[in-house]
């Protein structure tokens, strides 16, 4: 059997271990300490845009954070991007608030500001003008911000960017996350890089930064005893995580040529096959840090399916995944309400994420491209 192709996997730099260890010489083995502070300036440095970062456990802890600081809670309602991970969506859940998905667009992938209008005029016509709006840069690629941001605006709802898949793209020449009101990053292990598990949310004052950390480290008011005027959580980054963190901010920028070199290969080698769309940046303003490369099989045209080709890859050790599926189709979600049409539906349908990692081989590029060259001349 050949080696697995993963479809992303984690690619240390080297100097992830040289922070760990010092964070181990002065015994900073806590949610706290040097590496956090350090890898918080490091992303507000890469970042830019007079952001205000505060590491956290995971990208999920980050989202649920922005909902509290948006004041959302029980019987609110959110908008959200459906074609996205769950966990866009689970802190809404979290909250007793409910989700309103928006279908997605066909540039970008992302959530489609026509149906986003359409959503708050209704929700406001019913009764309740929605709390937050989390738009997600999904695969990396930029959602249509200029639109969904004039929207957020017009009617005053605060943007979150779910931006986890998505460190190291811009739009407009700006980084993605640093947008809305709030951004939210991930360092999962299948992200562009990676702290074995993590996130951050990004602000823009030093306020609200403040209060992600006060509500991340369990809410404890100014007193010599444990008090507490606030429901807290245990969301803040450990100092060992972040030593990973910063080791990793070193190689970003590498990290992010080697996923659109693979991009680029990808581009080559479907380049003669009728059917098949690579998801690609609309115009020279959106810069996709391309996370995955990911495809349409429109079996109209291609007598195969993307279950077809997903088998065939999996035939030689290869991983593939399809589209996220939308969560508006998900059993949990099922009541939630739905505003667009079916666009998000035929993507997930047809569409397939193939391995894109930053570690993959020459060789691994030519066996990939070999089994699908085959699979398509069939
Ligand atoms: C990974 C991911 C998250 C969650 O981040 P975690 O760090 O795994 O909690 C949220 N949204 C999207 C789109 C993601 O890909």
């Amino acid at each position: 059997m050949n080696s697995k192709i993963w479809l992303s996997s984690p690619h240390m730099g080297g100097n992830e271990l040289k922070y760990i260890h010092e964070a181990f010489d002065e015994n900073w083995v806590a949610p706290l300490g040097p590496n956090v502070n350090g890898f918080e300036v490091d992303i507000e440095q890469y970042l830019q845009a007079d952001t205000k970062v505060a590491a956290l456990s995971s990208g999920t802890a980050a989202l649920h954070l922005a909902l509290i600081e948006c004041g959302v809670s029980h019987g609110d309602e959110v908008i959200c991007q459906s074609m996205t991970f769950s966990a866009s969506a689970n802190p809404i859940a979290y909250l007793g608030a409910t989700p309103v998905f928006i279908d997605s667009e066909k540039d970008t992938w992302n959530m489609c500001p026509i149906a986003l209008e359409e959503a708050i005029q209704d929700r406001i016509a019913k009764g309740k003008t929605p709390k937050a709006i989390i738009v997600v840069h999904l695969y990396g690629m930029p959602a249509k911000l200029q639109e969904i941001i004039a929207i957020a605006r017009k009617y005053n709802i605060p943007l979150i960017e779910d931006a986890a898949e998505a460190l190291g793209s811009t739009y407009h020449g700006k980084a993605c996350g640093t947008f809305g009101r709030f951004g939210v990053l991930s360092f999962n292990g299948n992200k562009i890089i990676t702290t074995s598990g993590g996130g951050a949310l990004v602000c823009h004052t030093q306020e609200d930064k403040d209060k992600a950390v006060f509500l991340s480290t369990q809410a404890r008011d100014n007193a010599p005893h444990y008090q507490h005027s606030h429901i807290g959580y245990n969301y803040r980054m450990s100092n060992i995580t972040a030593g990973i963190g910063r080791g990793q901010m070193e190689v970003l920028a590498d990290r992010v040529e080697a996923r659109r070199k693979m991009h680029k290969f990808y581009l080559d080698l479907f380049r003669s096959t009728a059917g098949v769309e690579i998801l690609h940046e609309p115009d020279a303003d959106y810069f996709s840090n391309h996370w995955l490369t990911a495809i349409t099989i429109d079996p109209t045209i291609c007598s195969h399916s993307r279950e077809d080709l997903r088998m065939a890859l999996l035939d030689d050790n290869i991983e593939s995944r399809p589209l996220c599926k939308p969560m508006h189709l998900q059993p949990i979600f099922a009541h939630a309400p739905f505003y667009g049409k079916k666009v998000s539906e035929t993507l997930f349908e047809n569409g397939l994420c193939l391995p894109s990692g930053s570690n993959l081989t020459d060789a691994d590029r030519q066996r990939i491209a070999q089994k699908v060259q085959t699979f398509f001349m069939k």
